[in-house]
């Protein structure tokens, strides 16, 4: 898209920045990120452009009204032009709610990501989606903001929590297998930044080609039917939850589905993450939770249907259209199978 993805040392960040046309640069930083970070940000901005920072709430806590508020009318107090450009570091909550005020203020100055949790390297800060949580649910509000650079440094990985990573790691799997060179990657276990850095590519290019209305956006949501519901109703992390999700959608649409579920515990063996077994495992299998979710979702979604994304073959999917009605009894039909499945 518009969006230049690069791979960077963050104590080189100020070669990018040199870069941005502007005198003035808006930091909205992870206030986590800034105490695992902070000295290290300071000592790597160049020294002739003015710079005002603001440290937001550490994770999803920023993204609502009284955050935005107080992130729009604090730099609004500062003084700031069309022209200054705003850097979101830290991980999606962040650059959800950073691009967010960018997008509002002065009705949209420019921005950059600078991603440093896994799931934000690969997925969230790519795309232009911003926004905020309302007391009616998660990212309701929001605005189509594409950020002009996503400066990616694995390094932060370092000091990411390993649920965290796990979490990432199931996107990364999903793109796995949505596109075949990032299935050759995993499997030829590829230096991590390659992985990050193709991930976001593809997320990149998928984006650029819904924009062309040709509806590959929808896509990315392999895994995510089902992975919603398995999300809150186990309380997984995002990502792990979209691996489940996935083997559900293998097991239960995909004719062929041996080889989709290898490959799902290949990616993971090659990419040293461990999921352990299927949260439902000799449980009761929650059909009617899954359906509530599932119809939630719908509304969301305001059709008489849901897509399910399934592949057609490795880095090929395709969007099948299904009644709830339907779902639902596949899922009562094969409850008893499911809570013993594993693969
Ligand atoms: P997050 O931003 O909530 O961060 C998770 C935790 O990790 C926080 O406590 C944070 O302070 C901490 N953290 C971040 N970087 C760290 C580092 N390098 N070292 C140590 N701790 C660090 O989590 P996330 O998974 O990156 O993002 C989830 C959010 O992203 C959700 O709000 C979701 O809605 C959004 N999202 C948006 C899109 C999109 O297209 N806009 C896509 C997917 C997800
Ligand atoms: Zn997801």
């Amino acid at each position: 898209m518009n969006t230049e993805i690069k791979l960077i040392d963050i104590r080189e960040i100020k070669n990018q920045i040199a870069a941005v046309k502007t005198d003035l640069i808006l930091v909205v930083v992870d206030s986590n990120v800034w105490q695992h970070y902070g000295k290290l940000f300071i000592s790597a901005l160049p020294k002739d452009k003015q710079f005002i920072l603001y440290k937001s709430l550490e994770g999803e806590g920023t993204k609502c009204f009284e955050e935005f508020e107080r992130g729009i009318e604090f730099f609004l107090e500062k003084g700031i032009h069309r022209n200054a450009h705003l850097i979101a570091i830290g991980g999606g909550a962040t650059s959800d709610y950073a691009g967010f005020i960018a997008a509002s203020l002065l009705r949209g100055i420019s921005w950059s990501v600078v991603p440093t949790t896994l799931l934000s390297m690969v997925d969230a800060s790519i795309g232009g989606k911003t926004g905020l949580n309302s007391k009616h649910g998660k990212n309701l509000v929001g605005a189509f903001h594409m950020p002009a650079h996503v400066w990616i440094d694995k390094e932060f990985l370092n000091t990411l929590p390993e649920n965290e990573i796990r979490s990432g790691m199931g996107e990364v799997m999903k793109y796995g297998f949505l596109d075949s060179h990032v299935k050759g990657l995993i499997e030829n276990e590829a230096e991590l930044s390659e992985i990050i850095k193709t991930c976001a590519e593809v997320k990149d290019k998928i984006v650029e080609e819904d924009f062309k209305e040709k509806g590959q956006r929808i896509s990315l949501n392999l895994g995510h039917t089902f992975g919603h519901a398995i999300e809150r109703i186990y309380d997984l992390t995002h990502g792990e939850a979209i691996f489940w999700g996935m083997a559900l959608i293998f097991k239960l649409y995909q004719k062929d589905h041996d080889q989709y579920l290898k490959a799902l515990r290949d990616f993971s063996t090659k990419l040293e993450v461990d999921y352990g077994d299927p949260p439902w495992l000799n449980k009761t299998f929650p059909v009617s939770k899954i359906m509530d979710y599932l119809e939630k979702d719908k509304k969301k979604a305001s059709v008489g249907a849901i897509k399910i994304i399934k592949l057609k073959e490795f880095g090929e999917f395709e969007a099948v259209e299904m009644q709830t009605s339907e779902i639902h009894k596949t899922l009562e039909d094969r409850k008893d199978e499911l809570r013993t499945f594993t693969f």
